[in-house]
């Protein structure tokens, strides 16, 4: 399983969300170029879950899936 950039799905921590989402910068002026995980704002150390307000860390849909099996 994979998104449109081919990389891994990435989950909420807490719940096991897809509905995450990661601070990035956009340009201004360009509507041609959205972010990707990975261009994270220097000193905002935190994901948001959209489905249960979690502020945590997104981690990776297998990383979730290992975890609950632990
Ligand atoms: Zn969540």
């Amino acid at each position: 399983m994979s998104n449109k950039y081919d990389e891994p799905i990435y989950v909420c921590e807490e719940c096991g969300s897809s509905n995450v989402m990661e601070p990035a910068w956009v340009y201004a002026n360009r509507v041609d170029f959205l972010p990707i995980v990975g261009d994270r704002i220097d000193g905002v150390d935190f994901d948001l879950c959209d489905d249960c307000d979690a502020q945590m860390e997104i981690i990776s849909k297998e990383q979730y899936d290992k975890n609950q099996e632990a």
